[in-house]
């Protein structure tokens, strides 16, 4: 089965190849030529997803999913969320986002937070979504020095290190990407051997 992941980045493609395994072949966006950047303006992840999936089905007429992933604070109503990437701004800095995160925390005594990935699916021409979610807590300070983004300071439910203080196999087991992307590929084989029958 082929499909194109929507994303630019390849590490991503490489881990994401890896977790769904020999029966899918995964394209990026550079191997279907497509240099451009994809729309990212809308209000929710699964808004976010999904244009950024019909706008690469449009283009190609290929299966494609694209993902979207923010983090979700209650005592922020739900900020940073969709604007994870460019919480503090364009350039897309981890720290300085880190930074304003707690910067706007700092008298908050609800710390409960969660990382959310949506998946939007289209395949045969149907939409899907699968969802990948992790709770936890926001600390008062950084912890750790691996993983990437607000990792230092998330905490996940049930855990005693931070997301950067885990080794990044851990991380991958639990994270809220891995947990949507099992479900991406339980579908997937699912489906494919439903099509198989079909044939
Ligand atoms: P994306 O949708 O995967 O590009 O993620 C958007 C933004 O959410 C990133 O730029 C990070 O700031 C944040 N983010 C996504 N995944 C993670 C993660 O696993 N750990 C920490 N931050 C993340």
């Amino acid at each position: 089965m082929r499909l194109v992941f929507a994303t630019n980045n390849k590490h991503k493609i490489r881990e994401i190849s890896e977790l769904l395994g020999d029966n899918i072949e995964l394209l990026s966006l550079e191997d279907v030529n497509i240099h451009c950047e994809i729309p990212e303006d809308y209000n929710t992840l699964e808004e976010n997803a999904m244009a950024k999936a019909r706008y690469i089905h449009k283009i190609t007429g290929m299966d494609v999913f694209a993902d979207d992933t923010g983090l979700e604070i209650d005592a922020l109503n739900g900020a940073p969320g969709v604007f994870s990437a460019r919480f503090a701004g364009e350039e897309k800095d981890f720290e300085k986002n880190i930074d304003k995160v707690l910067e706007l925390m700092k008298d908050a005594e609800n710390r409960k937070a969660a990382f959310r990935t949506v998946i939007a699916l289209i395949k045969n021409e149907r939409e899907y979504l699968f969802e990948g979610k992790v709770n936890g807590t926001i600390l008062r300070e950084r912890r750790g020095t691996g993983g990437f983004g607000y990792d230092p300071i998330f905490l996940p439910d049930g855990y005693t290190q931070t997301f950067a203080e885990m080794t990044l196999n851990q991380k991958n087991m639990i994270s809220h990407r891995a947990i949507a992307f099992r479900k991406l590929k339980s579908f997937l084989l699912q489906n494919n051997s439903c099509d198989n029958k079909n044939n």
